[in-house]
């Protein structure tokens, strides 16, 4: 099989720092230099182009960054056969959720990684994730198709969907769970392929789209006890805002307060989309177990099934900017677009 040929694009963060020899200070890697660095990787039959954005930390990411991926992927899809996007930490959910909702038609791997520790420090976690995620990236069947022709994160020796994954520990190695769906991939000795759960190529294959039309009029409500109607009235109200992700209790649960309910109902009525996901870093939404649920859905919330916070979020900016009708943007929320909520039976 001829070598696989992927496009490393760095975006910034932890993983693109190296300790300066004569200050001792951080200072940023240069990504060109990548093979001087890494000797080992000569040894993966794989052609790596590097692309490098002006670094920045990913707390300053916007949907301005995920359009210009969006678009230098859609540019160089017919020379590569994956992408591997190295990104902080910090909001890396956030980015690789929006890149599975914008790239339209993905045949070929889409790797998020980035590490705890830089680059250039000794006991980097950066150097395996960056090896492990080429490799995934690179990995093709006899047939020469893609194993992982979606959007993933990779860390720590596990592969999520992109839009499955959250950031889970500031600390740890190990610093992104997908609670909600299983890993598409383990490494240990080898990489084990959990190949029921890994999407098929999207159909057609031969060109990428995108969509780079996101409307960022979307808010986090996390409601918790002690909050008052006035604070949560100004909550609701901020101006501009079109859809609102409210972070309930467990199973989707929240007061059943009458100001509780009937802000909801007014915010809803001016034509907001409220959309119920859980604080739980587990589990999913389901309005029909308990009256404080059920409050929720006879006031008109949406209920986000098992998605995390941050394919919430992405995925409202998102059908938000196809500008479509209401009943058409509530059922495009209500069904998977790319495998980011688990199907009926799950509920
Ligand atoms: N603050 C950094 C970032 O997200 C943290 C990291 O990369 O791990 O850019």
């Amino acid at each position: 099989m001829k070598r696989a040929s992927i496009l490393l694009i760095y975006t910034g963060g932890t993983i693109g720092m190296k300790t300066d020899a004569a200050t001792g200070t951080l200072v940023p890697f240069d990504f060109n230099g990548i093979y001087e660095e890494f000797p080992s990787l000569r040894r993966l039959a794989v052609d790596i182009e590097v692309s490098q954005f002006r670094p920045i930390d990913s707390s300053n990411v916007t949907p301005e960054l995920w359009v210009r991926l969006a678009e230098l992927i859609r540019d160089n899809y017919a020379r590569h056969d994956g992408f591997v996007v190295l990104h902080g930490t910090d909001t890396m959910s956030y980015s690789a959720s929006a890149l599975s909702f914008m790239l339209e038609n993905l045949c070929k791997p889409v790797v998020f990684t980035g590490s705890q520790i830089p680059i250039g420090v000794l006991r980097t976690d950066g150097r395996e994730n960056l090896i492990t995620a080429i490799e995934i990236a690179a990995a093709r069947d006899a047939a020469g198709r893609a194993l992982v022709p979606e959007v993933s994160l990779y860390f720590q020796n596990r592969l999520f969907r992109a839009n499955r994954s959250s950031k889970r520990s500031a600390e740890e190695l190990n610093a992104f769970r997908s609670e909600n769906y299983p890993p598409l991939a383990e490494v240990g000795v080898s990489i084990h392929y959990n190949m029921p759960f890994i999407r098929k190529a999207e159909n057609p294959c031969d060109t990428l789209s995108i969509s780079t039309e996101l409307d960022a009029g979307v808010a986090i409500v996390k409601i918790f006890p002690g909050l008052s109607e006035p604070i949560f009235r100004a909550m609701l109200s901020i101006p501009g805002v079109k859809a609102i992700v409210l972070e309930t209790y467990g199973a989707g649960n929240a007061p059943t307060e009458e100001w509780f309910l009937s802000a909801l109902r007014e915010v809803i009525a001016r034509g907001v989309i409220v959309v119920n996901v859980t604080q739980c870093s587990g589990g999913s939404v389901s309005m029909d177990l308990y009256e404080t649920g059920m409050g929720l859905r006879n006031a008109g919330v949406v209920s986000g099934h098992d998605l995390t916070t941050e394919a919430a979020v992405t995925k409202l900016m998102y059908v938000l900017g196809r500008k479509k009708s209401r009943e058409e943007t509530l059922d495009m929320l209500k069904q998977p677009i790319k495998g980011e909520i688990s199907g009926e039976q799950f509920f």
